[in-house]
């Protein structure tokens, strides 16, 4: 895998901005990051949703909270801290600061799609509320299963015990693997556009958690975490030592965040595409309205350029 040596943000999404704007009561103003000369020009600083306000009535979105817990598959036993041993994809050594990983090795045909899941308290609030109808995008589940496409989740563990029957569907799918996000999506650093910011001696144990809630579901489990917002430096990374992770930015950022249309979506996950590349969407619904819409045509866009979705392991060449 290509290693890059840890550093500020440089990414600057509007995965942050999204964040950000579910946390504000009112559309606020989107800090540039220090590099905002790679900033992608769909970074403009939208901070409203894309869709008008969703029935809260819908069927077939939130799981009721009187759902039975999921089933262990995974060992319970394990010292919270310590990462699985053996063969987990992004298992790196304890006790020493993980690797940050934007993309594979650019030789062969595979890449990689990315879907993170983002909960935050302040969009528990919107579903409990009624005003947000659903976080968790079921046709994007639905057409990666029917076309039997291969993805990697990045799983907040208050999005998981939100949607555990979500989580249990993508647990047990052969092709997708899961990965970690954090617990609720808190800022890993002092500047990370507006997002609530996590103590620094809570970081380890959020991450932990995490891996915590995420292994009782079984499937594809990872060692692979993302960070909110991709915001992290050197005292986060550290914080994560105890925990034998590999931290995963990706190179290709959709902009799909309160997206208005799937087009530039389509085109922000299509230019620039490699061998090896890491693609970042979301499967958040309400906060990412036109990634269902956008998936088929990145798909397709994928197939003409030679392009074959595959796990993360297997694009980080580790699988
Ligand atoms: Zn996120």
């Amino acid at each position: 895998m290509h290693v890059k040596i840890p550093r500020v943000p440089l990414v600057a999404t509007l995965v942050a901005v999204a964040a950000a704007a579910a946390l504000l009561a009112a559309p606020a103003p989107v800090r540039a990051p220090a590099t905002a000369g790679i900033v992608r020009a769909t970074a403009t600083g939208q901070t409203e949703t894309g869709r008008a306000p969703q029935t809260p009535t819908a069927p077939g979105q939130t799981t009721p909270p009187t759902a039975p817990p999921p089933t262990p598959t995974a060992s319970s036993g394990q010292e919270p801290t310590a990462a699985p041993s053996g063969t987990v994809p992004g298992a790196t050594p304890v006790g020493t600061r993980p690797p940050v990983v934007d993309h594979g090795p650019r030789t062969g045909n595979k890449v990689a799609l990315t879907f993170d899941a983002d909960m935050t308290d302040a969009m528990r609030y919107q579903l409990r509320s009624g005003a947000v109808r659903s976080y968790a995008n079921l046709k994007i589940i639905d057409l990666l299963e029917r076309e039997r496409v291969p993805a990697t989740f990045f799983l907040t563990g208050k999005w998981v015990e939100q949607y555990p029957d979500v989580t249990r569907r993508l647990a047990a799918n052969p092709r997708f693997e899961l990965a970690n996000h954090t617990y609720g999506h808190l800022a890993f650093t002092p500047d990370c556009y507006g997002l609530p910011r996590i103590a620094e001696r809570e970081m380890t144990a959020d991450v932990a958690r995490t891996f915590d809630v995420v292994a009782a579901y079984g499937g594809r489990q990872t060692r692979y975490f993302r960070f909110p917002g991709l915001c992290h430096d050197r005292k986060a990374l550290t914080a994560l030592a105890p925990l034998g992770v590999t931290v995963v930015d990706g190179d290709v950022v959709s902009g799909d965040p309160f997206a208005k249309s799937w087009r530039p979506v389509v085109r922000a996950s299509l230019d620039g595409v490699r061998p090896g590349s890491v693609i970042v969407l979301h499967v958040t619904e309400a906060n990412a309205p036109m990634t269902d819409e956008a998936l088929p045509h990145i798909l397709a866009g994928l197939a003409e350029r030679g392009l074959e979705p595959a796990p993360l392991s297997e694009v980080l060449g580790v699988g």
